[in-house]
Protein backbone atom coordinates (compact mmCIF):
# COMPACT_ATOMS: atom_id res chain seq x y z
CA UNK A 1 0.00 0.00 0.00
CA UNK A 2 1.47 3.27 -1.02
CA UNK A 3 1.13 6.95 0.01
CA UNK A 4 0.11 7.83 -3.97
CA UNK A 5 1.62 11.16 -3.01
CA UNK A 6 5.56 11.38 -2.10
CA UNK A 7 5.76 13.45 1.22
CA UNK A 8 8.83 15.88 1.58
CA UNK A 9 11.19 15.48 4.48
CA UNK A 10 9.40 18.10 6.46
CA UNK A 11 6.47 16.67 6.05
CA UNK A 12 7.76 13.10 7.16
CA UNK A 13 9.76 14.91 10.30
CA UNK A 14 6.48 16.73 11.32
CA UNK A 15 4.49 13.59 10.87
CA UNK A 16 6.49 11.45 13.48
CA UNK A 17 6.19 14.40 16.01
CA UNK A 18 2.50 14.24 15.57
CA UNK A 19 2.48 10.84 16.20
CA UNK A 20 4.52 10.56 19.08
CA UNK A 21 2.36 13.25 20.64
CA UNK A 22 -0.82 10.70 19.86
CA UNK A 23 0.78 7.67 21.20
CA UNK A 24 1.69 9.82 24.27
CA UNK A 25 -1.48 11.87 25.30
CA UNK A 26 -4.08 11.09 22.29
CA UNK A 27 -4.40 7.46 21.89
CA UNK A 28 -4.53 6.46 25.82
CA UNK A 29 -7.30 8.28 26.49
CA UNK A 30 -9.57 7.48 23.24
CA UNK A 31 -11.22 4.62 24.56
CA UNK A 32 -12.79 6.53 27.64
CA UNK A 33 -13.62 9.68 25.43
CA UNK A 34 -15.74 7.59 23.29
CA UNK A 35 -17.42 6.20 26.51
CA UNK A 36 -18.17 8.84 28.20
CA UNK A 37 -18.97 11.40 25.28
CA UNK A 38 -16.92 14.31 27.07
CA UNK A 39 -15.31 16.67 25.66
CA UNK A 40 -11.66 16.28 26.07
CA UNK A 41 -9.87 18.85 27.47
CA UNK A 42 -6.44 17.98 28.11
CA UNK A 43 -6.17 16.83 24.45
CA UNK A 44 -7.44 20.38 23.19
CA UNK A 45 -4.62 21.21 25.79
CA UNK A 46 -1.91 19.40 24.41
CA UNK A 47 -2.90 20.57 20.84
CA UNK A 48 -2.78 24.22 22.00
CA UNK A 49 1.08 23.99 24.12
CA UNK A 50 2.01 21.94 21.04
CA UNK A 51 0.66 25.17 18.91
CA UNK A 52 -0.94 22.92 16.61
CA UNK A 53 -4.13 24.56 17.35
CA UNK A 54 -2.66 27.55 15.32
CA UNK A 55 -1.01 25.81 12.60
CA UNK A 56 -2.76 27.11 9.89
CA UNK A 57 -2.84 30.71 11.02
CA UNK A 58 -0.84 32.71 9.55
CA UNK A 59 2.70 33.66 11.35
CA UNK A 60 1.91 37.42 11.31
CA UNK A 61 -0.98 36.69 12.98
CA UNK A 62 0.47 34.31 16.06
CA UNK A 63 0.21 30.99 14.02
CA UNK A 64 2.89 28.30 12.52
CA UNK A 65 1.37 28.97 8.79
CA UNK A 66 1.55 25.84 8.28
CA UNK A 67 0.62 24.56 4.34
CA UNK A 68 -2.37 22.53 3.80
CA UNK A 69 -0.92 19.30 3.45
CA UNK A 70 1.24 19.74 6.85
CA UNK A 71 -2.28 20.19 8.30
CA UNK A 72 -3.94 17.28 6.65
CA UNK A 73 -1.14 14.75 8.09
CA UNK A 74 -1.79 16.20 11.56
CA UNK A 75 -5.46 15.47 11.08
CA UNK A 76 -4.65 12.24 9.74
CA UNK A 77 -2.18 11.15 12.40
CA UNK A 78 -4.95 12.25 15.14
CA UNK A 79 -7.67 10.70 13.39
CA UNK A 80 -5.59 7.31 13.28
CA UNK A 81 -5.75 6.91 16.94
CA UNK A 82 -9.46 9.58 18.16
CA UNK A 83 -11.73 10.46 15.78
CA UNK A 84 -13.47 12.91 18.34
CA UNK A 85 -10.23 14.17 19.34
CA UNK A 86 -9.50 14.92 15.19
CA UNK A 87 -12.24 17.31 15.00
CA UNK A 88 -10.70 19.82 17.63
CA UNK A 89 -8.28 20.85 15.06
CA UNK A 90 -10.60 20.29 12.08
CA UNK A 91 -12.87 22.62 13.50
CA UNK A 92 -10.53 25.22 14.59
CA UNK A 93 -9.43 25.41 10.70
CA UNK A 94 -13.02 25.59 9.84
CA UNK A 95 -14.62 28.43 11.97
CA UNK A 96 -11.09 30.40 10.87
CA UNK A 97 -11.65 30.21 7.38
CA UNK A 98 -14.06 33.11 6.80
CA UNK A 99 -11.53 35.60 8.91
CA UNK A 100 -8.70 34.38 6.61
CA UNK A 101 -11.25 34.77 3.69
CA UNK A 102 -12.91 38.21 4.51
CA UNK A 103 -11.58 39.91 7.82
CA UNK A 104 -9.95 42.83 7.37
CA UNK A 105 -6.04 42.90 9.11
CA UNK A 106 -7.47 44.96 12.11
CA UNK A 107 -9.68 42.24 12.53
CA UNK A 108 -7.59 39.49 12.17
CA UNK A 109 -4.80 41.50 14.47
CA UNK A 110 -8.02 41.78 17.34
CA UNK A 111 -9.07 37.89 16.73
CA UNK A 112 -6.45 35.59 15.54
CA UNK A 113 -3.83 35.33 18.37
CA UNK A 114 -6.19 33.77 20.62
CA UNK A 115 -7.32 31.34 17.91
CA UNK A 116 -3.73 30.24 17.28
CA UNK A 117 -2.77 29.87 21.17
CA UNK A 118 -5.66 27.84 21.57
CA UNK A 119 -7.14 30.68 24.40
CA UNK A 120 -10.59 30.56 21.60
CA UNK A 121 -11.62 27.68 19.59
CA UNK A 122 -14.02 28.72 16.96
CA UNK A 123 -17.10 27.15 15.76
CA UNK A 124 -18.60 27.49 12.08
CA UNK A 125 -21.97 28.39 12.14
CA UNK A 126 -24.21 27.68 7.97
CA UNK A 127 -26.79 24.60 8.42
CA UNK A 128 -30.37 24.80 9.74
CA UNK A 129 -33.20 22.61 10.37
CA UNK A 130 -34.44 23.57 6.55
CA UNK A 131 -30.52 24.28 5.33
CA UNK A 132 -28.25 21.83 4.98
CA UNK A 133 -27.00 21.04 1.95
CA UNK A 134 -29.09 24.84 0.79
CA UNK A 135 -27.96 27.34 2.32
CA UNK A 136 -29.76 29.92 0.89
CA UNK A 137 -32.54 27.84 2.21
CA UNK A 138 -31.64 29.43 5.92
CA UNK A 139 -34.04 31.69 7.96
CA UNK A 140 -31.96 33.51 10.26
CA UNK A 141 -31.55 36.87 10.17
CA UNK A 142 -29.05 39.90 10.52
CA UNK A 143 -30.88 43.42 10.97
CA UNK A 144 -28.82 46.70 11.31
CA UNK A 145 -29.60 48.45 14.29
CA UNK A 146 -27.50 51.70 14.63
CA UNK A 147 -24.24 50.35 15.51
CA UNK A 148 -24.79 46.90 16.12
CA UNK A 149 -26.36 43.66 14.34
CA UNK A 150 -29.15 41.70 15.58
CA UNK A 151 -29.22 38.04 15.14
CA UNK A 152 -31.91 35.86 15.37
CA UNK A 153 -32.54 31.92 14.61
CA UNK A 154 -30.84 28.99 14.87
CA UNK A 155 -28.36 27.07 13.47
CA UNK A 156 -28.09 23.26 13.81
CA UNK A 157 -25.15 20.51 13.46
CA UNK A 158 -22.48 23.02 15.13
CA UNK A 159 -19.34 20.91 15.76
CA UNK A 160 -17.77 21.77 19.28
CA UNK A 161 -20.19 24.91 19.67
CA UNK A 162 -20.88 24.21 23.79
CA UNK A 163 -16.46 23.88 24.00
CA UNK A 164 -16.03 27.13 21.62
CA UNK A 165 -16.15 30.59 22.53
CA UNK A 166 -16.08 32.09 19.30
CA UNK A 167 -18.04 31.39 16.26
CA UNK A 168 -18.13 32.34 12.54
CA UNK A 169 -22.06 32.91 11.46
CA UNK A 170 -23.75 33.21 7.72
CA UNK A 171 -27.27 34.55 8.14
CA UNK A 172 -29.30 36.16 5.74
CA UNK A 173 -29.12 40.08 5.60
CA UNK A 174 -31.48 40.55 2.52
CA UNK A 175 -33.50 37.67 3.08
CA UNK A 176 -35.52 38.15 -0.37
CA UNK A 177 -31.87 37.78 -2.59
CA UNK A 178 -30.62 34.40 -2.04
CA UNK A 179 -27.52 33.30 -2.09
CA UNK A 180 -26.90 37.07 -2.92
CA UNK A 181 -28.12 38.10 0.28
CA UNK A 182 -26.00 36.52 3.05
CA UNK A 183 -23.43 37.68 5.22
CA UNK A 184 -20.99 36.42 7.61
CA UNK A 185 -19.95 37.29 10.94
CA UNK A 186 -18.11 36.90 13.96
CA UNK A 187 -19.91 35.94 17.21
CA UNK A 188 -18.46 35.61 20.60
CA UNK A 189 -20.11 33.12 23.41
CA UNK A 190 -20.81 35.32 25.35
CA UNK A 191 -22.45 37.83 23.48
CA UNK A 192 -26.27 38.66 24.72
CA UNK A 193 -28.96 36.55 23.27
CA UNK A 194 -26.85 33.58 21.89
CA UNK A 195 -26.97 30.32 23.64
CA UNK A 196 -25.74 26.63 22.56
CA UNK A 197 -28.48 23.92 23.17
CA UNK A 198 -28.34 20.46 24.18
CA UNK A 199 -25.81 18.26 22.39
CA UNK A 200 -26.86 15.94 19.59
CA UNK A 201 -26.75 11.83 20.58
CA UNK A 202 -24.82 10.86 17.69
CA UNK A 203 -23.64 7.32 16.23
CA UNK A 204 -19.78 7.69 16.67
CA UNK A 205 -17.19 10.40 17.43
CA UNK A 206 -18.86 11.25 20.24
CA UNK A 207 -16.60 13.12 22.67
CA UNK A 208 -16.50 15.95 19.71
CA UNK A 209 -20.19 17.84 20.83
CA UNK A 210 -22.58 18.60 17.49
CA UNK A 211 -25.21 21.19 19.48
CA UNK A 212 -28.07 24.05 17.87
CA UNK A 213 -26.75 26.96 18.42
CA UNK A 214 -29.51 29.95 19.36
CA UNK A 215 -29.56 33.69 18.58
CA UNK A 216 -32.63 35.79 20.25
CA UNK A 217 -31.94 38.95 19.44
CA UNK A 218 -28.40 38.22 19.70
CA UNK A 219 -26.35 41.87 19.73
CA UNK A 220 -23.42 41.96 18.05
CA UNK A 221 -21.03 44.97 17.42
CA UNK A 222 -21.61 46.19 13.84
CA UNK A 223 -17.52 45.84 13.12
CA UNK A 224 -18.35 41.92 13.75
CA UNK A 225 -19.63 41.83 10.27
CA UNK A 226 -17.02 39.76 8.19
CA UNK A 227 -16.41 41.72 4.47
CA UNK A 228 -18.74 43.17 2.83
CA UNK A 229 -22.50 42.78 3.50
CA UNK A 230 -24.51 40.21 1.46
CA UNK A 231 -21.37 39.35 0.06
CA UNK A 232 -20.98 36.08 2.78
CA UNK A 233 -21.65 33.40 0.53
CA UNK A 234 -21.26 32.65 -3.23
CA UNK A 235 -21.81 28.95 -2.61
CA UNK A 236 -20.74 26.45 -0.70
CA UNK A 237 -18.79 23.62 -1.53
CA UNK A 238 -17.64 21.03 1.28
CA UNK A 239 -16.45 21.68 5.08
CA UNK A 240 -12.88 20.42 4.54
CA UNK A 241 -10.77 17.72 2.12
CA UNK A 242 -8.77 16.07 5.38
CA UNK A 243 -12.08 15.12 7.18
CA UNK A 244 -12.65 12.53 4.32
CA UNK A 245 -9.29 10.58 5.89
CA UNK A 246 -10.93 11.10 9.19
CA UNK A 247 -13.40 8.05 9.23
CA UNK A 248 -11.55 5.48 7.27
CA UNK A 249 -8.38 5.89 9.69
CA UNK A 250 -10.54 5.56 12.38
CA UNK A 251 -11.98 2.42 11.32
CA UNK A 252 -8.07 1.19 10.26
CA UNK A 253 -7.24 2.07 13.95
CA UNK A 254 -10.07 0.11 15.58
CA UNK A 255 -10.09 -3.04 13.15
CA UNK A 256 -6.47 -3.48 13.81
CA UNK A 257 -6.81 -3.00 17.32
CA UNK A 258 -10.10 -5.62 17.59
CA UNK A 259 -7.41 -7.94 15.73
CA UNK A 260 -4.50 -7.53 18.05
CA UNK A 261 -7.06 -7.86 21.19
CA UNK A 262 -8.69 -11.06 20.06
CA UNK A 263 -8.75 -13.57 22.80
CA UNK A 264 -8.72 -17.31 21.69
CA UNK A 265 -11.95 -18.81 22.81
CA UNK A 266 -13.45 -22.39 22.79
CA UNK A 267 -15.82 -22.16 19.33
CA UNK A 268 -16.07 -24.65 16.64
CA UNK A 269 -12.94 -23.71 14.13
CA UNK A 270 -15.40 -23.17 11.33
CA UNK A 271 -16.81 -20.47 13.51
CA UNK A 272 -13.53 -19.20 14.33
CA UNK A 273 -12.43 -19.41 10.60
CA UNK A 274 -15.64 -17.25 9.62
CA UNK A 275 -14.70 -14.34 12.47
CA UNK A 276 -11.43 -14.74 10.95
CA UNK A 277 -12.36 -13.87 7.69
CA UNK A 278 -14.91 -11.08 8.42
CA UNK A 279 -12.21 -9.14 10.66
CA UNK A 280 -9.45 -9.45 7.54
CA UNK A 281 -12.46 -8.54 5.31
CA UNK A 282 -13.06 -5.09 7.07
CA UNK A 283 -9.26 -4.53 8.35
CA UNK A 284 -8.38 -4.60 4.29
CA UNK A 285 -12.06 -2.87 2.71
CA UNK A 286 -10.71 -0.26 5.68
CA UNK A 287 -6.95 -0.31 4.97
CA UNK A 288 -7.91 0.57 1.05
CA UNK A 289 -10.94 3.05 2.20
CA UNK A 290 -8.05 5.08 3.84
CA UNK A 291 -5.25 4.89 0.98
CA UNK A 292 -8.26 5.74 -1.60
CA UNK A 293 -9.05 8.80 0.65
CA UNK A 294 -5.67 9.70 1.02
CA UNK A 295 -4.81 9.63 -2.13
CA UNK A 296 -7.90 11.40 -2.83
CA UNK A 297 -7.47 14.66 -0.25
CA UNK A 298 -3.37 14.73 -1.19
CA UNK A 299 -4.19 15.19 -4.97
CA UNK A 300 -6.96 18.31 -4.02
CA UNK A 301 -3.49 19.62 -2.28
CA UNK A 302 -1.04 19.19 -4.91
CA UNK A 303 -3.58 20.68 -7.44
CA UNK A 304 -2.46 24.54 -8.00
CA UNK A 305 -6.10 25.44 -7.95
CA UNK A 306 -7.63 23.06 -5.26
CA UNK A 307 -11.59 23.50 -4.83
CA UNK A 308 -12.49 25.76 -2.75
CA UNK A 309 -12.56 24.61 1.37
CA UNK A 310 -15.28 26.71 2.21
CA UNK A 311 -16.31 29.35 -0.55
CA UNK A 312 -17.57 32.05 2.43
CA UNK A 313 -17.22 35.73 1.46
CA UNK A 314 -15.68 35.52 -2.01
C1 LIG B 1 -21.74 15.28 12.96
C2 LIG B 1 -21.97 16.53 12.14
C3 LIG B 1 -21.24 17.67 12.43
C4 LIG B 1 -21.45 18.84 11.68
N1 LIG B 1 -20.73 19.97 12.00
C5 LIG B 1 -20.96 21.11 11.32
C6 LIG B 1 -20.26 22.31 11.66
O1 LIG B 1 -19.45 22.35 12.57
N2 LIG B 1 -20.55 23.45 10.97
C7 LIG B 1 -21.45 23.46 9.95
O2 LIG B 1 -21.65 24.50 9.34
N3 LIG B 1 -22.13 22.32 9.59
C8 LIG B 1 -21.90 21.17 10.27
N4 LIG B 1 -22.61 20.03 9.95
C9 LIG B 1 -23.71 20.13 9.01
C10 LIG B 1 -23.37 19.70 7.63
O3 LIG B 1 -22.71 20.74 6.99
C11 LIG B 1 -24.71 19.37 6.98
O4 LIG B 1 -25.13 18.15 7.53
C12 LIG B 1 -24.61 19.31 5.49
O5 LIG B 1 -24.54 20.62 4.99
C13 LIG B 1 -25.77 18.55 4.86
O6 LIG B 1 -26.98 19.10 5.26
P1 LIG B 1 -28.17 18.17 5.81
O7 LIG B 1 -27.61 17.31 6.93
O8 LIG B 1 -29.33 19.06 6.14
O9 LIG B 1 -28.53 17.19 4.64
P2 LIG B 1 -29.50 17.49 3.40
O10 LIG B 1 -29.18 18.81 2.80
O11 LIG B 1 -30.91 17.26 3.83
O12 LIG B 1 -29.06 16.35 2.40
C14 LIG B 1 -29.44 14.98 2.61
C15 LIG B 1 -28.99 14.17 1.42
O13 LIG B 1 -29.59 14.67 0.21
C16 LIG B 1 -28.59 14.98 -0.74
N5 LIG B 1 -29.01 16.17 -1.47
C17 LIG B 1 -29.30 17.38 -0.95
N6 LIG B 1 -29.65 18.25 -1.91
C18 LIG B 1 -29.55 17.57 -3.07
C19 LIG B 1 -29.80 17.92 -4.43
N7 LIG B 1 -30.20 19.13 -4.80
N8 LIG B 1 -29.61 16.96 -5.37
C20 LIG B 1 -29.23 15.72 -5.03
N9 LIG B 1 -28.97 15.33 -3.75
C21 LIG B 1 -29.15 16.24 -2.79
C22 LIG B 1 -27.32 15.22 0.06
O14 LIG B 1 -26.16 14.94 -0.71
C23 LIG B 1 -27.48 14.23 1.18
O15 LIG B 1 -27.03 12.94 0.80
C24 LIG B 1 -22.41 18.85 10.65
C25 LIG B 1 -23.14 17.69 10.37
C26 LIG B 1 -22.92 16.54 11.09
C27 LIG B 1 -23.74 15.32 10.77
Amino acid sequence: MTDGFQLTEEHLAFREVIREICADKIAPRAAEIDETGEFPWDVARTLADNGLLGLHVPEQYGGAGADTLTFAIMVEEIARVCASSSVIPLVQKLGSMPLLMAASDEQKQRWFPAIASGEDLISYCSPEADAGSDPTAMRTTAVRDGDAWVLNGTKTWISMASASSAFTVLVKTTPDKGARGISAFYVRGDDPGFSVGKAEDKLGIKGSPTCQVHFDDCRIPADRLLGEVDRGLLGRARLDPAQVLLWPQARRAGAKAQAEQRQPVEEPVEDQVEQAQRYAHDLARSLVEADYCRSGARADFWNPQPRAIVNTCG
